[in-house]
């Protein structure tokens, strides 16, 4: 696999208004700088311990972006650096978040992560409890967080109607909300195996790791 065949390739297939984010799960620090090396800076971790380490040991002008699931527990060991913390997918999440990001003096960005997909393992909310967040006045329940847009993760087939389809409904809900509350920009949608969809659907963010550094044991 060669990395930087991989990176242009991919490059040249995201339009500049869209944010790549190297999903480097499971990849080593030397494989990170490669990439970080041809001018890549945003990176995407699903686990915070792990990530950590990582920020410890690279430069830090990376943003590190947590496209996980939530370990409350661990919220405060990235509070002080990570960039967006993409899966948000409970209301509660937010609280711990705001202790910690007050703690750290900083203004966390996140996203709120929809359910989307048919399975019932992926995370994430239905537009109506994001809504009820999005109207509750977060500003003032968590001053030190910003929701910023949406996350959202569609069903692992081969039926690319099918994904086109949960891109696109996600999309709607996106643009519904983002009239009553202009603060969301970030739409998070697509992966190594459907990023192009995701960008024709509208996405403004890809997280795309096994397309870039080939498959991951
Ligand atoms: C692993 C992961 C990705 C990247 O998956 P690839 O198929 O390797 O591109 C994207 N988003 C999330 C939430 C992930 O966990």
């Amino acid at each position: 696999m060669d990395i930087q065949q991989n990176y242009e390739n991919i490059l040249r297939q995201i339009p500049a208004d869209v944010t790549l984010i190297a999903v480097s799960k499971t990849r080593t620090v030397e494989e990170i700088r490669q990439l970080y090396d041809l001018g890549q800076r945003d990176f995407g971790e699903n686990r915070i311990q792990e990530m950590v380490e990582k920020h410890s040991e690279l430069p830090k002008d990376i943003r590190w972006h947590m496209i996980g699931p939530v370990q409350e527990n661990k919220i405060k060991y990235m509070a002080d650096f990570v960039h967006i913390i993409h899966g948000i997918d409970k209301v509660k999440r937010l609280k711990e978040i705001q202790n910690q990001a007050e703690k750290a003096g900083r203004i966390q960005e996140v996203l709120l992560q929809l359910h989307i997909a048919k399975e019932d393992t992926k995370f994430g909310m239905s537009a109506e409890e994001a809504e009820e967040i999005l109207k509750s006045n977060p500003q003032q329940l968590y001053p030190n967080v910003r929701i910023t847009g949406l996350m959202g993760m569609a069903t692992f087939t081969e039926d690319m109607d099918v994904v086109r389809n949960e891109f696109r409904g996600l999309k709607n809900i996106f643009g519904d909300l983002q009239k009553k509350f202009p603060a969301l920009v970030n739409l998070s949608m697509g992966m190594s195996g459907d990023f192009e969809i995701a960008i024709e659907e509208g996405s403004t963010m890809v997280r795309i790791g096994s397309a870039i550094f080939g498959e991951r044991n």
